[in-house]
């Protein structure tokens, strides 16, 4: 296993444009051989972080430190680290082995030795029997997993990725995720990848990183954001779709009662409230069909249902107005009118 470094410490890093600051003081330690995901939507810093990790941009303040060396200050090139974009990027004139090559003739590698790595590189991303291809005559995902090999043959200390899945339609970004894992599993190339799709980020990362307007909301562990989301914009990107207005009735400890028009839940105090306007969150998902009133029961009615195989997608309408989204394998149908459950251990309660 190549891991390159130890450590690569990027400490403070700022980076404005004029008056829009695009990264504000990243901080952030990612260890050799992990696999970091910067997570966010669109414009919240996370390319430029990239770019700025890769070198392609200079930085406005802070420094990047290679296990105590600096490297933000050295060309990109001298970095020494592979890159995959969204566009692929490909020699379009060079055969798919010519294209995996190219950066080892580059760097003067000898003949038996790039042979030898370039078919390496081709066998990993399965694309042995395409080596004499040209990038116009492979698929997408093909043509990203050339852009792949020719980024690990070099055997970088960090490889970044820039959203390379998102020109792949769902079937194949969903493969190639596997086989992204997989050469990781099996590489062990310390990687950071940025991406705006949540569940992208969950499957791959050993970590992640979620932005907002270039200031880091929470890094953990994919279990950790997922479950414990550290504040409501956390919570609204992994899913919790219901983001309800409610006000804190009473705390005890570490849970909250609150109530919203026509309801009233108890649930995770996680922002320690004690009084005022809150939000409660929860996911769809959690949300089941009850069959007598109790805690945390509220009634709605079924606006919008969609078919999703096993599970329905339902819209309902809470007495106050607010919508309620329900993922259920109960069969409901527009006018209905239902009681809902969700456990209080499901409901967190933070600050609007
Ligand atoms: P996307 O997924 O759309 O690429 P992002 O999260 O990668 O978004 P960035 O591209 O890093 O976001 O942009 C962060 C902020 O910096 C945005 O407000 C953007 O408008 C601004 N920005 C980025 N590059 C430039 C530039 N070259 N000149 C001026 N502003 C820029």
């Amino acid at each position: 296993m190549n891991t390159g470094f130890a450590e690569l410490h990027i400490d403070k890093v700022r980076r404005a444009f004029g008056e829009t600051v695009a990264l504000r003081d990243l901080d952030l330690t990612i260890k050799g051989g992990e696999f970091v995901a910067l997570l966010g939507p669109s414009g919240c810093g996370k390319s430029t972080a990239l770019n700025c990790l890769a070198g392609l941009l200079p930085l406005t303040g802070g420094q990047i430190l290679m296990d105590g060396r600096r490297i933000d200050t050295l060309p990109p090139e001298r970095r020494g680290f592979g890159m995959v974009f969204q566009n692929y990027a490909l020699f379009p004139h060079m055969s798919v082995r010519r294209n995996v090559a190219f950066g080892l003739s580059m760097r003067k590698v000898a003949k038996a030795e790039r042979e030898r790595r370039v078919d390496e590189a081709l066998r990993l991303v399965q694309l042995t029997d395409h080596a004499r291809k040209f990038p116009a005559q492979l698929s997408g995902g093909q043509q990203q997993r050339v852009a792949i090999a020719r980024a690990i043959v070099l055997e970088p200390a960090l490889v970044l990725m820039d959203e390379p899945l998102s020109n792949l339609d769902a079937t194949l970004r969903i493969e190639m995720r596997t086989e992204i894992r997989r050469l990781h599993q099996s590489l062990g190339l310390t990687t950071v990848y940025v991406t705006h799709d949540q569940e992208e980020a969950l499957a791959l990362a050993d970590r992640l990183v979620v932005l907002r307007d270039g200031l880091v909301q929470q890094v953990g562990s994919p279990e950790e954001v997922y479950a414990h989301p550290a504040n409501r914009y956390v919570a609204g990107f992994m899913g919790y779709r219901n983001l309800l207005s409610v006000a804190l009735s009473s705390s005890d400890g570490g849970t909250a009662t609150v109530t919203g028009d026509g309801f009233t839940m108890t649930g995770v105090n996680r922002d320690g409230l004690t009084g005022g306007e809150a939000v409660a969150a929860f996911r769809p998902t959690d949300v089941t069909v009850a069959d007598e009133e109790g805690e945390n029961t509220v009634r709605a009615s079924v606006e919008v249902v969609e078919y999703h195989g096993r599970e329905q997608a339902v819209e309902a309408r809470l007495p106050g107005g607010e919508a309620l989204h329900v993922r259920t394998g109960s069969r409901l149908a527009p006018g209905d009118d239902v009681l809902f459950h969700v456990p209080r251990e499901r409901v967190l309660v933070f600050a609007p």
